[in-house]
């Protein structure tokens, strides 16, 4: 299980009818209500987190996967309050940056604390930096995601409504018209530079999404949401998020076991795992992308096509080879190596995730292919120890996005991440899993979020359930 497991499970038996309902997530309903109700959680993995996940490098644990939290991330922000969880704040404030062409660093930021001076200092004359190399655009770029911000804030607003469809949960907040477009075509829009397109905006999708400016409008802004200032992770490991909700509710954790079929027997789900147990489950809710995993549905269900990006994660610990960047010295190396949209340029970026002496640092690469040894003996001068991650990070995303509903079936089937398609991250997961959460409640016989039959047809996929 991942983040989306704090609310919503790969399957939820319900021995009783809920009742009464009377608020609107399942963890609050379960203790003011003491509903009866039991919840099964299947991870297939030993461990849960999903792609919050920590890996081991040389003695040093590090974030493998989902690493950083916005400061607006409410749901997670909570998570860690109810947790007790303690947050960090992201240090790459005093860390330099530079982009490079694939032959050179075409820009760098200034080193701060390590060539003694103040970070304040420092601070300041990178901003003027980036400032005179991107001038007003970078304002451009600020109001338009910030813009978007505000919109996606509304899904805390306790008036909003419970969605069916992610198309519908988009345009009720005024964000589906950005995942019409490519991000590419939004901001030249927003009156952006071509120079802040192709390079600092091109670098920060290649980091956090591993693609470029052809992303969806939406997802493009929520990267860029993720290059600001003060970025949080869990001390520790986001990791602790799902597996402290998983504590805190009242469920069945079942670790290593994999589902294999679901299938509708009458009013009933049969959830079969692959060791050949079964479960009987009134509501089934799916909390992983169903693009690479092998689970039969019965009947088929049908949602649209979707390529998951795959991200290869290096971690070396070790130090960078200063001649492979035409450079004579590693201190001339900055922290973050961020790269244009080249071909053949063999990464997306590098990253100091520890520095532990002059020759000795633990380092991030992300890259769209696998890194091989021979080229990381280029680009390293000495490697210690070298760990590879293939994830299947997050949607290839493909302006105009086209989504999956949350509701599988008609019946009470429900899927949330539905919602990656529009962007893919730890809160957003949380977002729509909270959604589907209120969907199910509203749902069950007698639920108090009852949604009126005028809003369902408001939905736009009345076809699609017409048993609604
Ligand atoms: C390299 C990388 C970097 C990222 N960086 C960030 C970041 O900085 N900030 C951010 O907010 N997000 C980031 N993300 C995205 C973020 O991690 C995800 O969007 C989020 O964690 C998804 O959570 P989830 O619970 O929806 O899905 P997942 O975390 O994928 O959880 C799905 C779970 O279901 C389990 N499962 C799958 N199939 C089965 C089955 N058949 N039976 C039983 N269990 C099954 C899986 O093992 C997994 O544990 C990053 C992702 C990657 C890969």
């Amino acid at each position: 299980m991942g983040i989306a497991s704090g609310f919503a499970l790969w399957a939820a038996e319900l021995v009783d009818p809920p009742l009464p309902i009377s608020s609107e997530s399942i963890p609050k309903e379960n203790k003011e209500t003491e509903t009866e109700m039991e919840i099964h959680v299947f991870e297939k993995n030993p461990t849960v987190g999903g792609r919050m996940a920590m890996v081991e490098l040389a003695g040093d644990k590090f974030e493998a996967g989902g690493s950083i939290l916005h400061p607006k991330n409410l749901h997670t922000l909570q998570y860690t309050e109810l947790l007790g969880l303690k947050r960090k704040t992201s240090s790459d404030d005093d860390s330099d940056f530079g982009i490079w062409d694939g032959q050179k660093f075409i820009f760098k930021t200034f080193p701060g604390g390590k060539s003694g001076f103040p970070a304040t200092i420092s601070t300041f004359i990178n901003n003027l930096l980036i400032f005179w190399r991107y001038g007003t655009s970078l304002l451009k770029m600020q109001e338009y995601v910030s813009n978007l911000l505000d919109r996606f804030l509304r899904y805390y607003e306790d008036s909003r409504p419970i969605f069916y469809t992610v198309d519908e949960m988009l345009k009720w907040a005024d964000l589906h018209e950005y995942t019409r477009h490519t991000l590419q075509k939004e901001l030249v829009a927003a009156g952006l530079s071509p120079r802040l397109i192709s390079e600092l905006v091109t670098v920060i999708m290649r980091i956090n999404y591993g693609q470029n400016v052809d992303i969806s409008g939406l997802a493009g802004a929520v990267s860029l949401c993720g290059s600001g200032g003060d970025l949080w992770s869990v001390e520790g490991g986001n990791w602790q998020m799902a597996a402290g909700l998983i504590d805190q509710a009242n469920v069945s954790l079942h670790l290593n076991k994999e589902v294999a079929s679901i299938s509708l027997k009458g009013e009933q789900y049969e959830v079969n795992s692959t060791d050949g147990q079964v479960y009987d489950c009134e509501v089934v809710v799916v909390a992983t992308p169903l693009d690479e995993v092998k689970i039969s549905f019965i009947p088929l269900i049908s949602i649209p096509e979707r390529h998951l990006h795959h991200t290869y994660t290096t971690f070396v610990r070790g130090l960078l080879n200063p001649v492979y960047f035409g450079l004579s010295s590693t201190s001339s190396l900055p922290d973050l190596i961020g790269t244009l949209e080249v071909p053949d340029l063999p990464f997306s970026s590098i990253s100091i995730l520890k520095d532990y002496s002059r020759d000795d640092k633990a380092y991030k690469i992300f890259s769209r292919k696998p890194m091989a040894d021979d080229l990381l003996n280029e680009i390293f001068s000495d490697r210690k120890e070298t760990i590879r991650i293939d994830w299947a990070a997050y949607p290839h995303y493909q302006a105009p996005e086209k989504f999956a509903p949350f509701l599988l079936d008609g019946h009470h089937l429900y899927y949330i991440n539905a919602f990656e398609n529009a962007a893919s991250t730890m809160e957003t997961s949380s977002v729509s899993a909270e959604n589907i959460a209120r969907l199910i409640l509203s749902r069950l016989p007698g639920g108090r979020l009852q949604i009126s039959r005028s809003e369902i047809s408001d939905l736009g996929n009345a076809k699609m359930h017409p048993e609604l």
